[in-house]
C-alpha cells in the first residue's frame, strides 16, 4: 500500500513494522540509496503504519527451491564451510548466481568487515567489495594500516547475488545467516565493522537507521560491532566520509581495548 511520510512516521512512532513494498526497499529515514551495484548497497525492511490496520507483511517470493543447506554448518572448518556455501541451494538465489561469494582475507584477521550481498562484479569474480566501492574500502583500510589480506577478513551477509541487485529478502537472510555466524566463530575477530544498513540490521537484528546506531559499540555473538555507512553510499555522499572515519577510529579504539581478551 502507498503510505505517505506522515503515515510512515506514525507507524514508526507506534513501533509497528511492515516490509516496504517500494521498489528501492527503503524503510527508514536514512538517505535514499540507488539500486545496488558492484560493491553493493544496503537497504531493508521498514517501520510504518497504516491508517487502516492491520499491518501485513508484503508477500515476498519465498523459497521456490527446496531448502538444501548442508547439515552441521556450526561445526565445519573453513574448507568445509566454503565447500558448503559453494554447493548451497537453500534459497532461490542459487538459481541466478555465477559464483558464490564466500569471503576473502586473512583467516587470522582481527577485523571482520561485513557487507550486504554480492553485486554484479562480485558475482562475476567471486569476491566481495570489488569495483569503486571496493577501492574506497581498500583506501579506508589503508588509512588504518590495514589491507584486505592483512589482518582483515571481508564477507557479506548473503553469499549469492540477488537478481538485478534487488534487496535481500528476509527468507534469504535467514537461510544464509548460519554461514556468516560460523565464519565469525572460526575467525574470532576482535572487531566487526558492519557496513551499510542491511548488514547492520541483519547483524544487530534491528530496524533502527544507521544514524541512530553509529558512535557506540554493539555486540554480535560476543564480538564488538561498530556500525558505519557502506562505501557505495559514501561515494554518493562525500560529506559523510568524515562520519565513516570517526566510525573507523571508534572501531580501532574498541579493538585495542579488546586486544587482551582474545585467546
Ligand atoms: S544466498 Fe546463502 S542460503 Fe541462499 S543459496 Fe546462496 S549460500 Fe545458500
Amino acid at each position: 500500500m502507498d503510505l505517505d511520510v506522515r503515515q510512515r512516521a506514525m507507524l514508526e512512532e507506534m513501533g509497528l513494522r511492515i516490509f516496504d513494498p517500494r521498489p528501492d526497499g527503503r524503510t527508514d529515514d536514512t538517505p535514499p540509496e540507488p539500486p545496488r551495484h558492484s560493491g553493493g548497497k544496503p537497504a531493508l525492511a521498514a517501520g510504518s503504519m497504516a491508517p487502516v490496520a492491520p499491518v501485513v507483511p508484503v508477500v515476498q517470493s519465498v523459497a521456490l527451491v527446496p531448502a538444501v543447506r548442508p547439515a552441521g554448518v556450526e561445526s565445519m572448518d573453513w574448507a568445509a564451510l566454503e565447500q558448503a556455501v559453494a554447493g548451497c541451494r537453500a534459497c532461490t538465489l542459487c538459481e541466478g548466481r555465477r559464483n558464490t561469494v564466500f569471503g576473502v582475507g586473512d583467516p587470522q584477521a582481527d577485523w571482520l568487515i561485513v557487507g550486504e550481498a554480492p553485486g554484479e562484479n562480485e558475482d562475476l569474480q567471486g569476491e566481495p567489495f570489488v569495483g569503486q566501492a571496493g577501492k574506497l574500502l581498500d583506501n579506508m583500510l589503508k588509512s588504518l594500516g590495514l589491507a584486505r589480506h592483512h589482518k582483515v577478513y571481508i564477507a557479506n551477509v548473503l553469499k549469492c547475488r540477488p537478481p538485478a541487485n534487488r534487496n535481500p529478502l528476509p527468507n534469504e537472510v535467514a537461510q544464509c545467516e548460519p554461514f556468516l555466524r560460523r565464519q565469525v566463530a572460526l575467525l574470532q575477530p576482535k572487531i566487526i565493522l558492519a557496513m551499510g544498513r542491511f548488514a547492520v540490521q541483519s547483524l544487530l537484528n534491528t530496524s533502527e537507521p544507521i544514524g541512530k546506531l553509529r558512535g557506540r559499540a554493539h555486540q554480535y555473538n560476543g564480538v564488538p560491532v561498530v556500525v558505519t555507512y557502506h562505501p557505495a553510499y559514501l561515494l554518493r555522499n562525500l560529506p559523510d566520509k568524515a562520519k565513516a572515519w570517526a566510525d573507523l577510529c571508534l572501531a580501532r579504539e574498541l579493538l585495542r581495548d579488546n586486544a587482551g581478551t582474545r585467546p
